[in-house]
């Protein structure tokens, strides 16, 4: 059984290209594998959709705009095997609902309830390749019900995992995840193996090689997930389970990659008045309420003694973000022009001088960070989003991820610097992370 998956990068927009896709497909069959494809929709079609839905209505139904994306990934079903019969391996394309996708939750942020594969079993058993449209599914009601944007990674490991595959296969256009994303720093290193919890980090931190999501369900499923280039025969990387007995040592303890997340938005909510119930876990209870992840959280104190508070959401949720934080009877300031840079690993508190040096270097660069917040597998700072690329390079560079220096050496120019920094390490209130000390 082999469960592959294609992104949009990989099934590109030309004939040329699908036909590309189509003959490495047919290779896997004809080797005899019982072969799954989940197919995300082309190139930036899904883009170019949303950008239609918006020429049709200022503000398009959800129901409406995710029955339109949806035919992004039919569409790639569909040719892809079309193109696999015009090579005489025999296809079912499938759309998320026919393939057995039950999805629960709202439009465009839809959670996989449970698959009923039948088809796609069906499928197999005639020697077909099973083509899955990722990224959808539908709800009790019958109605078409999206995943979320690079939702296609999630079908494709919740596949591999009700059909007992030991691996997911991701095939997209870098030679899986390197140490930085390749596209803006030239000298990122690929990574051979990583744990599946280092990985989820790193995509929640902002790589988006990986869906966060489909991290967390191949990493609670045991199964492991191959990234690797659709256009090479390069290993790639494998994101490990971690309960399939990696062995957790302390030598592994290291940054092993940075990651940056240029759509954030950073929220400061300031001192209420003194009769005013505090912003504080209403607050974060009614924004988790609001399905809004908040991270990089911090508690402040300002002079009269009255405590406010400092956190980022996805640039996406300010909105949503506002209708609740409006209720509260403080000042609330929005910058949504922050990015979030991350250095990623394992062990990085018992590193005390980890986070000093992270610190020293955006300094060095020239480059303010705005709040930090640290955790044993990361460590978070938003900065102004004209400032994350070099702030990504910066951070590469401190940790010697690059080509010349092996991984993980700690004598960098900065190492042992900035200690201090460390020492403003705070118990975090609400928040994901123990938060650093917020600037004023
Ligand atoms: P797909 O269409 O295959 O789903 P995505 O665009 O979602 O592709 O993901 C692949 C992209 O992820 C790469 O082109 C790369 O720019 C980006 N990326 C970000 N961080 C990393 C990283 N650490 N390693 C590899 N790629 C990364
Ligand atoms: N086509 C969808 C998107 O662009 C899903 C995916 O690519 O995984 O977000
Ligand atoms: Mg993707």
């Amino acid at each position: 059984m082999r469960v592959l998956k294609f992104g949009g990068t990989s099934m590109g927009a030309t004939p040329e290209r699908l036909a590309q896709i189509a003959r490495r497909v047919a290779e896997v069959r004809r080797q005899g594998y019982a072969t799954v494809v989940v197919v995300s929709a082309r190139g930036d079609s899904t883009d170019r959709l949303v950008e239609e839905a918006l020429t049709a209505a200022a503000v398009p139904p959800p129901r409406e705009l995710d029955q339109l994306l949806a035919t992004g990934e039919a569409r790639s079903a569909a040719l892809l095997a079309m193109a696999l019969d015009d090579m005489g391996v025999s296809a079912l394309s499938l759309l998320g609902g026919q393939a057995g996708f039950e999805v629960s939750g709202a439009h465009a942020d839809g959670r996989i309830a449970r698959i009923d594969a039948t088809k796609v079993r069906q499928a197999l058993a005639r020697g077909q390749v099973a083509v899955v449209a990722g990224f959808q599914g539908v709800n009790e009601a019958g109605d078409v019900i999206t995943l979320g944007r690079g939702g296609s990674d999630t079908s494709a490991v919740a596949l591999a995992v009700e059909l007992d595959a030991e691996c997911c296969e991701i095939y997209t256009d870098v030679d899986g995840i390197h140490s930085a994303d390749p596209r803006l720093v030239p000298d990122a290193q690929p990574i051979p193996s990583v744990r599946n919890s280092v990985m989820a980090e790193m995509a929640y931190a902002g790589a988006r090689v990986l869906h966060t999501r489909a991290v967390e369900l191949a990493g609670r499923a045991g199964v492991d997930i191959r990234v690797r280039s659709a256009f090479n025969r390069r290993p790639g990387t494998v994101v490990v389970s971690d309960w399939k007995g990696t062995q957790m040592l302390e030598s592994d303890d290291r940054v092993i990659a940075v990651a940056h997340d240029p759509d954030s938005a950073r929220i400061t909510m300031g001192a209420a008045s003194s009769d005013a119930p505090p912003f504080g876990a209403e607050g974060f209870s009614l924004l988790a309420e609001a399905s809004v992840t908040v991270d990089v959280v911090t508690r402040f104190t300002d002079r009269s003694g009255r405590h406010g508070w400092d956190f980022t959401v996805a640039r996406k949720d300010v909105d949503a973000a506002m209708s609740v934080l409006t209720a509260f009877p403080c000042e609330v300031a929005v910058d949504a022009r922050v990015a979030k840079v991350s250095v990623v690993g394992a062990g990085l508190l018992s590193d005390p001088r980890c986070a000093g040096r992270m610190l020293t270097a955006l300094v060095a660069s020239g480059i303010e960070p705005l709040s930090i917040a640290a955790s044993q597998a990361r460590i978070s700072a938003t900065v102004r989003d004209a400032d994350c690329a070099r702030a990504v390079s910066a951070l590469h560079e401190e940790f010697l991820l690059g080509a010349v220096a092996s991984p993980g050496v700690q004598t960098g120019a900065g190492a042992g610097a900035g200690t201090g920094a460390q020492g403003a390490v705070q118990a975090g209130e609400n928040g994901r992370l123990g938060a650093l000390a917020p600037t004023p």
